[in-house]
């Protein structure tokens, strides 16, 4: 019997494994036959996140600067002396995780897919593609749509965006800058990204789930970049999950990354939350599993210490969301007029993304602009 049988080896997966490997006997089920495929992410990471990797992905871009389009065709620029953020290679980060787990002393099954399971006696019995296992304890890091998240009953995230993006070949004239842009014609409910590396642009959405097909939007981002006609060279689709899962744990049972819906709600990025958390599920499991104590209440714990590391962030991130979600093009314009001032432009080139919500709570200390900000604001929050 093992300790520990970890659902799905992806980053969250992997964190916590190679954290509870060195203490605990592991097995990681991976229903592909490696880690990282298929890709569902663009790869933008802060140096933090790559530092809680744990391992050196290779670096395909660094990113100093963001041009922000609104609707109307007015823009906010923002510039960092630091590095906003890396473009990674997430394959490569997701197939080094793994590595480094199974060098911590977790095995890897690949192939292998988590169909369910049962608990008695304090044992987990999962049943999978190839084999039954059992363990004491059972971690869903299955990703967005994951089956052990269900397993503990009404338990869907709020809300799913969908994503889509493709890497066209492109070498724009700012190799350093990201391009986002807002607008209902290209990403309802949320925004796009072009993000320059080597001699390829990676050109992306995410939207809200009752819409327009985002393959459809996705080419009229491509017109308005001007990338219509560049050779496309890899696409890529996937979901997230926003807004949190009814509950992160259950008898014998704990939930990790995109199977516990952490993910943040202004940038749907998950590493972040997910390498922040997996200390805490692994401190969580090792004194489960040391003192036996393997059952729901036991494991609250865990849902209590994430929450007090990321829940503020995720909470304020979600009500900016509700908001956002409200605005139209027109009330979005009025945001980019406040937005360019310079004393608002200044707040926004400290910008940290993965803690955007900092941002905009200082933006909306500052009584100038917040009181020009207020009528936009307040039809949204209304
Ligand atoms: C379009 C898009 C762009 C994104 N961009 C970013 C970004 O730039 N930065 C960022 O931080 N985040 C980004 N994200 C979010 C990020 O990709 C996820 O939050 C992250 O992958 C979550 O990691 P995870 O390990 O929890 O889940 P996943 O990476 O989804 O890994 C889950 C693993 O579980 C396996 N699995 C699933 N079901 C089973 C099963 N039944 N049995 C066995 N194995 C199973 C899967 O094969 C997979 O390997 C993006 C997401 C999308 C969709």
């Amino acid at each position: 019997m093992h300790d520990v049988i970890v659902v799905g080896g992806g980053p969250a997966g992997s964190k916590a494994a190679t954290l509870m490997a060195k203490d605990l006997d592991i097995l990681v089920l991976e229903e592909h036959l490696s880690s990282g495929s298929p890709m569902q992410c663009a790869g933008l990471v802060s140096d933090d996140v790559v530092r809680m990797s744990g391992v050196r992905p290779d670096v395909l871009n660094r990113i100093f600067a963001a041009e922000v389009h609104f609707p109307g065709g007015g823009t906010v620029a923002v510039r960092s002396k630091n590095a906003l953020a890396s473009l990674v290679d997430r394959k490569g980060l997701d197939m080094r995780m793994a590595s480094k787990a199974t060098d911590a002393g977790a095995e890897i099954s690949y192939g292998d897919k988590y169909l369910g399971h049962s608990v008695s006696g304090g044992v987990v019995t999962v049943s999978t593609s190839q084999s039954k296992y059992s363990s004491k304890l059972l971690v869903g890091a299955d990703g967005h749509g994951s089956a052990v998240a269900a397993s503990l009953g009404d338990n869907a995230p709020k809300e799913y965006l969908r994503g889509i993006q493709v890497d066209v070949k492109d070498k724009p004239e700012h190799d350093d800058t990201m391009t986002l842009r807002l607008g209902s014609d290209l990403a309802p409910g949320f925004f796009t990204w072009e993000i320059p590396f080597g001699d390829c642009v990676r050109v992306g959405l995410c939207t809200s789930e009752d819409g327009v097909l985002p393959s459809d939007l996705l080419k009229t981002l491509l017109r308005r970049a001007g990338l219509q006609d560049k050779e496309t060279v890899a696409r890529y689709s996937g979901k997230v999950p926003l807004g949190g899962r009814r509950v992160t744990y259950g008898d014998n049972v704990l939930l990790i990354g995109d199977a516990a819906g952490q993910v943040k709600p202004i940038s749907a990025g998950g590493l972040f939350p997910a390498f922040r958390s997996a200390p805490i599920l692994a401190d969580t499991a090792i004194e489960a599993i040391r003192t036996g104590n393997t059952s729901r209440k036991d494991l609250a714990r865990y849902e209590g210490g994430w929450k007090k590391e990321l829940g503020r962030e995720f909470f304020r991130g979600y009500r900016i969301r509700r908001s956002f979600v409200k605005l139209s093009d027109a009330d979005l314009d009025r945001i980019c007029a406040v937005l360019g001032r310079e004393d608002a432009r200044n707040i926004l080139d400290d910008i940290e993304v993965d803690r955007p919500g900092n941002v905009a709570n200082r933006i909306m200390r500052n009584p100038c602009i917040a009181m020009r900000l207020l009528p936009t604001l307040l039809k949204a929050i209304i």
